[in-house]
C-alpha cells in the first residue's frame, strides 16, 4: 500500500517571506496539495524572523543563535566546510557520496552562505522567473535526485515594497505568483510518476508586517506565523496539531531519507507527522500542544492574480544586499 512506500526523494519547495498569508492569496497550487498531507497555517518561524537566520535554521536543523548565520554574514562568507553545525546537504552527503542533491535560489546568498562548497550540490542561483525551468530541466535529466531544495524571493520583495499583510493586494498577488510557480514545479513531479515516493516539504520561512508594514523580524505573529505543509508516503492527512517550527524541515528531510536525526539538533520531527511510525525515539517527539496550530478557517476568496506588479519586489535583492539589512 502506499503508505509503506518507501521514500526515495525529498523536496523542499519554500517561498520567502510569506508568513501565513497563503490563507488570503489566491494559491490554488498550495490549498490542493495541503489536501494531500499534513498542513498547519500556525508554523513557527525562528527569532528573529529574518531570512538567514531562518533558512539557515531550515538547512541546519538548528537555532539561528547557534548556526550564527546573519543576511550580513551570508553575503560576505562561505558556510565554513567545517561547522559544527552542518547543513543538511552536508550530512546527507556525508552518509550518501554518491546522492544527487541540489539547491535552486532566488536569493543567491543561500547557495552562497549556507550551503557548504565543494560538496557536489548543483547550485542554481537565479531571479524567480527563470529558476522555475532551470529546475524543470534538471529534474528531467535527474529524476533520481535525492534531496532537492527550492526558495523563491519574490513575495518577500514584494512585502518590503508594498507591505506585508491581507491588505496588501500586490503582496498577495506575488504569493500567487509563487504558488504557480511552484505548482508547475509539483505538476511536473506528479508528471514525471515521482509523488508516489517522495517527500514533499511545501514552506515559507516567515511573514511580514508586524511590528513594521514593510518589513520583518519581530515576534509578532504576523512575522513568525508561517505556512508549513508535508505530503507524502506515511505522512498523515489533515491539520497539524503539535508544534512546528520551520528548523524541523531538516529532521524531516532526514528521517524520511532514513538517515538519523543529529541528537543536539533543534529540529524535531513532529510527533504526529508519519501515521505509521510518528516521530521515532531517535527523532524525539515534540509533544507541546498549542491550540493556535490547529487549523484555522481560511478566509475564502481573496484577490485574484492581478498583475506582474508583485514581481518587481525581485530587483531589490539581485545583488543579495537585502532591503532588510539593519532594519529589524
Ligand atoms: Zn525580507
Amino acid at each position: 500500500m502506499e503508505e509503506r512506500q518507501t521514500i526515495r526523494r525529498v523536496f523542499i519547495l519554500g517561498m520567502d517571506g510569506a508568513g501565513n498569508f497563503v490563507r488570503e492569496a489566491a494559491t490554488p497550487h498550495l490549498d490542493a496539495w495541503f489536501a494531500r498531507g499534513a498542513y498547519t497555517y500556525f508554523a513557527q518561524a525562528e527569532l528573529p524572523t529574518i531570512s538567514a537566520e531562518c533558512w539557515g535554521s531550515v538547512l541546519h536543523g538548528v537555532k539561528p543563535e547557534r548556526h550564527g548565520l546573519t543576511n550580513e554574514r551570508v553575503a560576505e562568507a562561505p558556510y565554513p566546510p567545517d561547522s559544527s553545525f552542518p547543513s543538511l546537504f552536508r550530512l546527507v552527503r556525508e552518509r550518501e557520496p554518491d546522492a544527487k542533491l541540489a539547491s535552486f535560489s532566488g536569493w543567491g546568498p543561500i547557495n552562497n552562505g549556507m550551503i557548504e562548497d565543494g560538496l557536489g550540490v548543483h547550485k542554481v542561483s537565479l531571479p524567480d522567473a527563470e529558476l522555475v525551468p532551470a529546475l524543470l530541466g534538471y529534474l528531467d535529466d535527474n529524476p533520481d535526485v535525492r534531496l532537492l531544495f527550492l526558495q523563491l524571493d519574490e513575495p518577500d520583495g514584494a512585502g518590503h515594497r508594498y507591505g506585508y499583510g491581507a491588505d496588501s493586494p500586490s503582496y498577495l498577488a506575488a504569493i500567487g505568483v509563487s504558488d504557480e510557480r511552484i505548482g508547475r514545479v509539483l505538476s511536473r513531479i506528479e508528471a514525471l510518476d515521482l509523488a508516489k515516493d517522495s517527500l514533499i516539504v511545501l514552506l515559507t520561512d516567515h511573514g511580514g508586517g508586524g511590528a513594521d508594514k514593510r518589513g520583518h523580524g519581530s515576534a509578532h505573529p504576523m512575522d513568525r506565523d508561517v505556512f508549513w505543509s508535508c505530503i507524502g508516503p506515511g505522512v498523515k492527512k489533515g491539520p497539524l496539531a503539535g508544534a512546528v517550527t520551520i528548523a524541523d524541515t531538516a529532521a524531516v528531510a532526514l528521517h524520511a531519507l532514513g538517515l538519523g536525526v543529529p541528537a543536539d539538533w533543534d529540529a524535531r520531527v513532529p510527533a504526529e507527522l508519519f501515521a505509521d511510525s510518528g516521530a521515532d525515539a531517535a527523532s524525539g517527539g515534540k509533544t507541546a500542544v498549542s491550540e493556535e496550530n490547529g487549523l484555522k478557517a481560511r478566509i475564502g476568496g481573496g484577490p485574484g492574480r492581478t498583475d506582474a506588479a508583485g514581481r518587481a519586489g525581485a530587483g531589490l535583492r539581485e545583488d543579495g544586499s537585502r532591503a532588510e539589512d539593519g532594519r529589524v
